[in-house]
């Protein structure tokens, strides 16, 4: 195992397999246009499993498929099956919108996939086609049910809560993901690349989100998760047993336990969601780096890390969005979309 500068371990590894997208969120994809990452500097299936495996050599058990949309990625269960195989990645995981969840949820779990969540913001499909650009609410919705058909027992929801969109809807999402057994999450909007919209008074705070369900549902219980120290979500309960979580990113950043790192993918690796720049891998690997070289430079940079990018954040003090538009067409890594979220 290797400790950055503050003693976080590298335990985890978002790994991002396209920076494309079906629907466009506000608080993620909200311009007319973008710039893409070329095709060809796109990582196959086998230099993902490559640096991968590399990652896990180092201490990396956990993975989560990204994007974009990660099931805009051709044959995607292919490689769910290529990371299975190694066997020091203990949680094998997928972050998805849920539009083409439908036609490979069977697949992915046959694959060897642990774990889905879908991202889940509006149970309107009006507001979805306002909010994201698209009328495939239902289909959201199918996806979501296919994936617990398919086997996947730990379905989790994915939400943004934004004041004036879905804020009226916290509690309607809890009572959805108690009747469909998805846990959900509600993450606060956060002013990342690619957030061009974002204002403070936008953003639902954690405080708020619990005084919202306390009121419809009752006494609420925070649920310690010991066993999972690193983990973004803090965990409550209601009284009915129901659990879900709240990722408070803007109000209450948990970078002090932060062990995430996130690979494009064109394989630039972000030691943090805010960092400006990446660490190219692709390049090296693409020369003939041996596994060694590439754990070295893996080592030594990880071991060099001091980001703490959320609550650096919070002593800004007139917040505004992290980057302007320009800036983010001059470096598309910079976006949402690209680091994987
Ligand atoms: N397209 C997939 C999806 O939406 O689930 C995976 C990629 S998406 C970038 C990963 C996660 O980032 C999603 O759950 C999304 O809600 C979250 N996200 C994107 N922009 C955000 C923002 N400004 N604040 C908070 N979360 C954000
Ligand atoms: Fe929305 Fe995910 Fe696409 Fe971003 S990448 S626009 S969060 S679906
Ligand atoms: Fe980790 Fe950076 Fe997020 Fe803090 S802001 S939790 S250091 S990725």
């Amino acid at each position: 195992m290797i400790r950055d500068r503050f003693a976080r371990p590298l335990g985890s590894l978002r790994v991002s397999v396209t920076d494309r997208c079906n629907l466009r969120c506000r608080y993620c994809m909200p311009e007319a246009e973008y710039v893409w990452l070329p095709k060809s500097s796109l990582l196959t299936f086998e230099e993902i499993a490559r640096l991968t495996g590399v990652f896990a050599g180092l201490g990396v058990t956990k993975v989560r498929l990204t994007g974009g949309e990660p099931l805009l990625r051709h044959e995607l269960p292919a490689l769910v099956s290529m990371l299975r195989a190694e066997p020091r990645l203990a949680d094998l995981a997928l972050t998805t919108n849920g539009v083409l969840l439908e036609r490979f949820a069977a697949a992915l779990n046959a694959a060897g996939l642990g774990r889905v969540t879908v991202s889940l913001d509006t149970l309107h499909p009006e507001r979805m086609q306002e909010f994201a650009r698209s009328g495939r609410h239902a289909d959201v919705l199918a996806g979501i049910a296919a994936a617990r058909g398919a086997g996947f027992e730990r379905v989790k929801l994915n939400t943004v809560v934004v004041r004036g969109f879905n804020d009226d809807e916290i509690a309607d999402l809890v009572a959805f993901g108690e009747r469909h057994g998805a846990e959900v999450r509600f993450i606060e909007y956060m002013d990342v690349g690619g957030a061009t919209r974002w204002s403070r008074d936008q953003v639902v705070s954690r405080a708020e989100i619990l005084e919202r369900l306390g009121a419809r549902f009752g006494p609420i219980t925070p649920v310690p998760d010991r066993d999972h120290p690193a983990a973004p979500a803090e965990r409550f309960r209601l009284a009915s047993g129901t659990t879900f979580g709240i990722i408070a990113s803007v109000t209450a950043p948990f970078c002090a336990s932060c062990d995430r790192s996130r690979l494009t993918a064109d394989g630039t690796w972000f030691l943090c969601l805010y960092a400006a720049k990446g660490i190219d891998l692709r390049g090296p690997l693409r020369a003939g780096a041996s596994d060694a070289d590439l754990e070295a430079l893996i080592r030594e940079t990880w071991q060099g890390r001091a980001d703490r990018g959320a609550e650096e954040r919070l002593g800004v003090r007139e917040r505004g969005v992290l980057y302007p538009i320009e800036a983010l067409r001059a470096d598309p890594r910079r976006e949402m979309h690209t680091r994987g979220g």
